[in-house]
């Protein structure tokens, strides 16, 4: 393990399992972070403020004050990235509808490995846009646009450089995914976007369209995947 720079991100755990919470450090140290570990809902604000951490991994079951209320605190003063963990599945759809304004949301049982991905996603993202202030936020969606080329007035869309076969439905999905690179939308909400009566069509469908749509993306290029699901949410573009 390579020793971890003193200029590195300091990502923030907020988890009071002492063994969970180790693990996730040793993950994060090996892959370059500098991590600090809170166990008690009612400090992570205080430490957060003194330490600026570059992210928050944050449980959602704690002692103290659970993850929705700190989750709330921290969004009051600042806007750093949040990764709310669950124990259960069924719990973010309903932390979706809460709008919180966390960043991802990761189920537990995870593997460490995956928890590194997202973090490591995150913050590139939250980088360009730190970088460039509003500007760079544009200019890291026209990056995006150049490799996903979406012409709304001709129905037409391009990936790398090849032209994209969709239905109208593939087509809004992607656009409406699009629109949004990093965030997690659940079925209803892409539902919602695709069709404006969706009592007629069940969460499944959305799973069918997402698969096609997939499908032609890999075709066009196969060497990134461009549309990420979670597992029991929803789906969302990653860039
Ligand atoms: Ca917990």
């Amino acid at each position: 393990m390579s020793p971890v720079e003193a200029t590195a991100p300091l990502v923030l755990i907020v988890e009071d399992e002492p063994k969970l919470a180790a693990l996730l450090a040793d993950y994060l140290k090996a892959a370059g972070y500098r991590t600090d570990i809170c166990a008690d809902g009612r400090e992570v604000a205080a430490r957060a403020r003194l330490l600026n951490p570059a992210l928050v991994l944050l449980d959602l079951m704690l002692p103290g004050k659970d993850g929705l209320e700190v989750c709330r605190e921290l969004r009051s003063f600042s806007d750093l990235p949040i990764v709310m963990v669950t124990a259960r599945v069924e719990e973010i759809d309903r932390l979706l509808g809460l709008e919180l304004g966390a960043d991802d949301y990761i189920c537990k049982p995870f593997s460490p490995r995956e928890v590194v991905a997202r973090v490591r996603a995150i913050l590139r993202r939250s980088r360009s846009d730190a970088d460039s202030g509003a500007g760079e936020t544009r200019a890291a969606s026209n990056e995006l646009a150049q490799v996903l080329r979406i012409d709304e007035a001709r129905y037409t869309a391009e990936f790398r450089g090849q032209s994209l076969q969709l239905t109208p439905v593939e087509f809004r999905l992607l656009k409406t995914l699009a629109d949004a690179p990093g965030r997690v939308f659940s079925r209803d909400q892409l539902l919602d976007k695709l069709y404006t009566d969706h009592r007629i069509v069940t969460d499944r469908t959305v799973d069918s369209h997402i698969k096609n749509l997939r499908r032609k993306l890999d075709a066009a290029s196969p060497e990134q995947e461009l549309i990420r699901s979670i597992y029991g949410v929803g789906y969302k573009l990653d860039w």
